[in-house]
């Protein structure tokens, strides 16, 4: 079968969602073929049993500029994760509130016993410089890796080994902070804008709403695009001819429909959903992480405690992340005991997600914005293109989609909610 269609875009990920409605509300026809069997790439979630499991651990962060101009946040009902960070030290937890809700109530909450105190005051100041810069300021900086950055704010080696690396590590999926400190000026700049939020029905429920915006069969699910020839796009039900193609896949896949193309490596994470019927931490979302490095796991949170719909009632969600996917369930489980200072032998393992490439790296010298046009008819997005994120997916989709409409000649709607 043979199709014809204004413009084709490989992948139903938010930057292949986002790109189609960009176009969609300008008029221009769009077929999206996605090789899986529903929307939202990486954001996906599953319903087991009455429990939302994420495809991996993850939070929208509503300060996300594009998001926060695309999606409707009422209709998400987004619950805050505003808990408090757990540290886990020699036998004992130690509590900050969420530097990802204020940062610097965080860190005025921070124990003696984790960095001193000039270090948290330079920590504070360093966030705020970046909360005052523009995204141009950000990437006109010196690129250097985050943990450089940090010593050189002056932030000390206890409160970056104690916090910031253990904390960063399950941000950036990568354990030694070696990310470029352009992504880490970003991600901070958000932290003290917004809180990280889930939607009451799952992260599924971000991908959903762009699907749902979108005009009737424009995506197309199961077609995974085999090769791309000019912008003839070939799945296993025939050809898509169009007038311009969005290559909007995963690096990986791109890479295999575009040889040559340069992609970053990847982050591997493992995450694992327990419950139980233990109420953790008084009910509260807390995050608790361990630079002990005790186990397998970065960050371990019960999950239902900020999202009660996350789980059946009385029961609690706990979900939790390693970088390796080496780890037992043994092992996770006895790490969890130590993390949530609970017993852990009757919690039920409710399912676990391993994922090779869940983040591109950001390494020194990050490009943020690389370019979306790479012949007259062929652009491409994806988080890769822009951050690691919701916000860079949807970013680098949008404008892939902005550069169609000005090759066109379609003047561009700046306000297009
Ligand atoms: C575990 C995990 C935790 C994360 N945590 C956060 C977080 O807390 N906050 C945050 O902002 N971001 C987070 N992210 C990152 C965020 O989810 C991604 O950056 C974003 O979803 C990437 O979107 P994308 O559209 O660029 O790519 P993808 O979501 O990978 O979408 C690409 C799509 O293309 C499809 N595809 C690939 N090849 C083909 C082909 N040949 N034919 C047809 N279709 C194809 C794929 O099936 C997929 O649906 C996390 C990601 C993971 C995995």
């Amino acid at each position: 079968m043979t199709n014809s269609v204004d413009v084709a875009i490989i992948g139903a990920g938010l930057a292949g969602l986002a790109a189609a409605r960009q176009l969609s509300i300008h008029g221009v026809e769009v077929a999206v073929l996605e090789a899986s069997d529903g929307p939202g790439g990486r954001v996906r979630s599953d319903y087991v049993d009455g429990f939302t499991l994420d495809r991996g651990f993850q939070l929208y962060n509503p300060a996300y500029p594009e998001a926060a101009r695309v999606l409707d946040h009422a209709q998400l009902d987004l619950h805050k994760l505003s808990g408090s960070i757990g540290i886990v030290g020699e036998g004992t937890l130690h509590s900050l509130t969420d530097p990802r809700r204020n940062l610097l109530k965080a860190l005025s909450g921070l124990s003696p016993s984790t960095g001193h105190l000039t270090g948290k005051a330079k920590l504070a100041r360093y966030a705020w410089q970046q909360y005052r810069r523009s995204v141009a300021e950000i990437e006109s900086q010196p690129d250097v890796d985050a943990l450089t950055a940090l010593r050189a704010a002056g932030v000390d080696q206890r409160t970056i080994d104690q916090v910031l690396l253990p904390f960063f590590s399950g941000v950036f999926l990568e354990p030694d902070l070696s990310t470029s400190r352009r992504f880490l000026d970003l991600v901070l700049r958000t932290f003290v804008k917004g809180t990280p939020s889930l939607p009451r029905a799952g992260m599924q429920a971000i991908a959903d709403q762009l699907h749902a915006a979108l005009p009737e069969q424009s995506v197309k699910f199961h077609s995974m695009v085999r090769s791309l020839s000019g912008t003839t796009v070939c799945t296993d039900d025939g050809a898509t001819h169009a007038r311009a193609v969005i290559v909007a896949a995963d690096a990986p896949s791109a890479a295999h429909l575009l040889p040559g193309l340069p992609i970053p490596a990847g982050h591997h994470v493992t995450t694992w959903y327990h419950a139980t019927d233990q109420v953790l931490h008084d009910g509260r979302p807390t995050l608790v992480i361990d630079p002990t490095r005790s186990g397998p796991l970065v960050n371990s949170v019960p999950l239902s405690n900020a999202v009660a719909s996350y789980a059946p009632p009385n029961f609690t969600l706990i979900s939790s992340s390693a970088l390796t996917s080496h780890g037992t369930e043994h092992q996770v489980r006895h790490q969890l005991a130590r993390m949530h200072r609970a017993p852990t032998n009757s919690w039920s393992l409710i399912g676990s997600y391993s994922i090779d490439y869940a983040l591109p790296a950001m390494s020194v010298p990050l490009q943020v914005r690389k370019p979306t046009r790479l012949s007259d008819s062929i652009y491409i997005a994806g988080d890769y293109r822009a951050t690691a994120s919701i916000q860079g997916a949807m970013v680098s989709g949008r404008r892939a989609a902005d550069a169609i409409l000005q090759d066109w000649a379609i003047p561009v709607d700046k306000v297009t909610r």
